[in-house]
């Protein structure tokens, strides 16, 4: 295929920065800061979008970590997100099939975030690069996007109005896979369930204590009964945050449990939240004790706008897949190689699902994407995960598209993940991740009606303007994570 001009200016701007982009990624990487402590990793970014003439705000949203870079004037505005935080104990060296942390304990980038804000700071230079060459008004917004893994912070930002100005905005993840995926992640609402009741002697004077951990686990049981009566897709969990102590002769009169609760569409899930505090409040009743709840965190459902998601398509095709080396191939298949029996099924599951049968050799042998699967948005299931970057897709057209960046094969949320976003898997991923979104902004800004449609999408979704699932009272978590 002929590649259009736009492409050629863009893949040209991203070539001229790729260095720069790959020493941002690994220096992140190796960074590997965790939720709201991302500061020398949003350095890194806000350094680069300084030294690109874009002007930095910091400390966004009460959130040390979150900021963005802005630059041009006018309409439209177009937004890239970009996250940059790492989880927990999943350190491991850039490139290395076999375990090997950087250091022993310390997060890694088990979710390829360092590739997606890089990758994202690429499709922002490029825009600007064009907008600027073809003397076009507009103007570019990088966000700075800390804690995905953590409680979030796009909702705040997103309640405080930060999306507000953008016309439609663009992000990508780290995948398996090249596609505009229809699926819909979970909304999702936490919370802190507290107890409080009598201490007393257990032997002694049982009958003047009130058990605040008896609270707690009928709360649970009565969820466990709840569970039948929620609707598919719908997930309820929970954890413990403090048990009431280690003595079973003293009556604990305190006890905190922790809760979950996600469904299909945020609508849902303050529904589902409510009865799970309905079965807390009988818990109290039926115990003598008091409950008070507090909300901690919620996202709301996300799902691409399908107008924006048939432009990304357009420009995904026109990328293409990242161009796999057979050192990629071979590095990446020692990579698959190193899950146990049970994790390489449910991978074989899902590829013989998308590719059939016959296809499945070919594909352990050579486990990288390198075709752009097609996008069919009316074929979209609701996947188990939530993310915040749904509060930004009920506040503005929003389109997230998937790029190759580890091998088929890869479980989220492992070392195996983390040591491929800082290898030559992930930076071509990122590099061509960076293209697609430029490229999907340039057609975008070119076609008024689709903007007006994908504005109209976003109004159908929200009902006519975006309210955040969170009570304004609680403010991020930040140094309480
Ligand atoms: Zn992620």
């Amino acid at each position: 295929m002929e590649k259009s001009r736009e492409l050629q200016l863009i893949e040209s701007v991203i070539e001229d920065r790729a260095a720069k982009l790959l020493e941002a990624n690994a220096c992140i990487h190796d960074y590997a800061e965790l939720s709201y402590e991302e500061v020398q990793s949003a350095a890194v970014l806000t350094k680069i979008l300084r030294e690109e003439g874009f002007t930095v705000k910091e400390g966004l949203a009460k959130m040390p970590t979150c900021f963005t870079g802005t630059w041009g004037t006018g309409n439209p505005v177009v937004g890239f997100l970009g996250e940059f935080d790492a989880l927990d104990k999943l350190s491991q060296e850039s490139g290395n099939p076999v375990r090997s942390p950087l250091q022993e304990g310390a997060p890694g980038h088990g979710c390829g975030h360092c590739c997606l804000g890089t990758g994202a700071l690429g499709a922002a230079i490029a825009l600007k690069e064009y907008l600027s060459a073809q003397g076009l008004s507009g103007t570019v917004i990088y966000y700075g996007c800390p804690a995905e893994e953590g409680a979030g912070a796009k909702q705040f930002m997103a309640r405080a109005g930060l999306f507000d100005c953008c016309d439609f905005v663009y992000t990508w993840h780290p995948s398996a896979f090249n596609e505009i995926s229809p699926d819909s992640s979970t909304a999702i609402m936490g919370a802190n369930f507290e107890f409080r009741g009598v201490t007393a002697h257990a032997g002694g004077s049982p009958w003047a204590g009130r058990s605040a951990l008896d609270a707690a686990e009928l709360m649970n049981v009565g969820c466990n009964y709840l569970r039948e009566h929620i609707r598919d897709g719908e997930r309820v969990h929970y954890a413990y945050g403090d048990a009431g102590g280690t003595a079973p002769n003293v009556v604990p009169d305190y006890a905190r449990i922790k809760y979950e609760v996600r469904s299909p569409k945020v609508a849902q899930v303050k529904e589902l939240f409510e009865r799970v505090v309905h079965v807390a409040e009988g818990a109290a009743r039926m115990t003598d004790t008091q409950m008070t709840c507090e909300m901690t965190m919620a996202f709301s459902d996300s799902q691409n706008n399908t107008v924006l998601g048939r432009i990304a398509d357009r420009a995904l095709h026109e990328v293409g897949a990242p161009e796999w080396t057979q050192e990629d191939y071979d590095l990446a298949r020692r990579f698959t190689e190193s899950y146990d029996e049970n994790s390489k099924e449910s991978v074989r599951e899902e590829l013989r699902e998308r590719f059939g049968d016959a296809a499945l050799p070919e594909l352990l042998n050579k486990p990288l994407c390198s075709v752009v699967l097609p996008y069919n948005p009316s074929a979209g299931r609701a996947k188990g995960g939530s993310t915040d970057v749904g509060d930004v897709t009920y506040t503005v057209p929003t389109c997230e598209v998937h790029v190759a960046t580890y091998a088929m094969g890869t479980v989220g949320h492992t070392w195996q993940l983390a040591g491929q976003a800082g290898s030559p898997i992930g930076e071509k991923g990122l590099l061509a991740a960076a293209k697609v979104m430029a490229l999907a902004a340039v057609y975008t800004m070119q076609d008024p009606a689709a903007m007006q449609a994908a504005k109209e999408e976003t109004l159908r979704r929200n009902g006519g303007k975006y309210v955040c699932p969170l009570p304004d009272s609680v403010d991020p978590p930040v140094g309480k994570y």
